[in-house]
């Protein structure tokens, strides 16, 4: 049975916003609550489609995947197989996190004697689909401050240390007393580290850290969705006073493709054919991501919409040596700017259809005369 189109469903139009979506779908669930409508098999079906129907719109991706694709977005996903799950990206996190390692808990960012974690880097990277497919090192030029070499990130001037902050004691905190109450505040003196340097290191100003420009190689998998981010650890902004460096984010995006849509690990291509190749059957050729071109057996009578599943000519998935599925969308080209022969044939063509060359066609008709007919009585 034909699903019943999510926007129909919902009652607005596909330019809805977001705000709309909500409240006709509010409206309508309220409608056909199953406590509002007890027993009532229908009003319950309904209501799960509408939920459904909501799930999808109100998630942007899932939306655009629905508007391009229709209902079978989602149904060739296959099971188990990583689709459009919030959960894929938190699983992505954790990939990641097992690539490059060392990911235990730092603590507070201020450490004893005012070390300082350096600040986290995040890094926007574009790649674009076929980058995704087949994988590769990308070089990034990172600006960054660097703990200074001079000093060895200490900020004092080499061979001279931080004295003990007078202030504090090197406790880096001092107590005032305001009657009865005894407050602690980050000592004025040294801004809560601790110690001072009298003699401060040339090459930073007494910082501890310089910037520089770093390259850094990074390795992007095969398979990588949009969203994905990398964590490298401690390749982010250089700690202060020999506190732990920060970590460098990087986020990566990826390009649209001018003629093939990603879902995961499918890919989906719209591909014209023309109407006798469609009538007749035949041969089209389709490219695929691994530069080779790919020949398709189109079937007599292909309607447009018919869906051609390739198998294994997707994207590549993570972690393992299988790819997903190439779907060819079929779309059937009506010929334009004919000739006076080419119109006489098909003019001769159409003298001898039937309800048995046109099936849709006479199935439709018929179920409007039903439809007239039974509104009528
Ligand atoms: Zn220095
Ligand atoms: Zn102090």
């Amino acid at each position: 049975m034909a699903k019943t189109d999510y926007y129909e469903l919902l009652e607005v139009s596909r330019t809805a916003t977001e705000t709309e979506l909500k409240s006709a779908f509010r409206k309508l669930a309220m409608k056909h609550h199953p406590d509002k409508n007890p027993g009532d098999k229908q009003a319950e079906a309904k209501f799960k489609e509408l939920n459904e129907a909501y799930q999808v719109l109100s998630d942007g991706q899932k939306r655009a995947a629905y508007d391009r694709f229709g209902h079978a977005a989602f149904e060739n996903g296959g099971g188990g197989g990583p689709g459009f799950g919030n959960d894929f990206a938190s699983s992505m996190a954790d990939i990641f996190e097992d690539l490059f390692g060392d990911f235990s808990s730092r603590g507070g960012r201020q450490q004893p004697n005012g070390r300082e974690r350096g600040s986290d880097l995040r890094y926007n990277l574009e790649i674009t689909l076929e980058e995704a497919y087949a994988g590769k090192t990308a070089t990034l030029k990172v600006p960054t401050s660097i703990a200074c070499e001079a000093c060895s990130g200490t900020g004092a001037k080499p061979g001279s240390k931080a004295k003990q902050c007078p202030t504090c004691g090197g406790y880096g905190r001092v107590r005032a007393s305001q009657g009865f109450f005894s407050i602690e505040r980050t000592c004025p003196n040294c801004q809560g580290r601790g110690e001072v340097i009298e003699d401060p290191c040339r090459s930073c100003n007494g910082a501890g850290r310089v910037t520089r420009e770093r390259t850094l190689s990074v390795n992007i998998p095969a398979g990588v969705e949009d969203g994905t981010r990398i964590r490298l650890a401690n390749e982010g902004e250089a700690g202060l006073r020999g506190g732990p460096n920060g970590d460098l984010y990087i986020f990566l995006s990826l390009k649209a493709h001018p003629f093939l849509q990603r879902d995961g690990a499918d890919l989906f291509c719209r591909v014209p054919v023309s109407m006798v190749t469609a009538a007749l059957g035949g041969e089209i050729s389709v490219p695929v991501l691994d530069g080779e071109e790919c020949s398709v057996k189109v079937p007599e009578g292909t309607q447009t919409g018919k869906q051609i599943r390739i198998r294994s000519r997707g994207m590549p998935i993570l972690r393992s040596r299988d790819h997903g599925d190439l779907y060819i969308q079929v779309v059937v080209e009506t010929p334009q700017k004919l000739s006076g022969r080419q119109r006489e044939l098909l003019r001769e063509f159409e003298r001898e259809s039937s309800k048995d060359t046109q099936p849709e066609s006479a199935s439709f008709f018929a179920k409007v005369r039903d439809f007239f007919g039974g509104s009528a009585e």
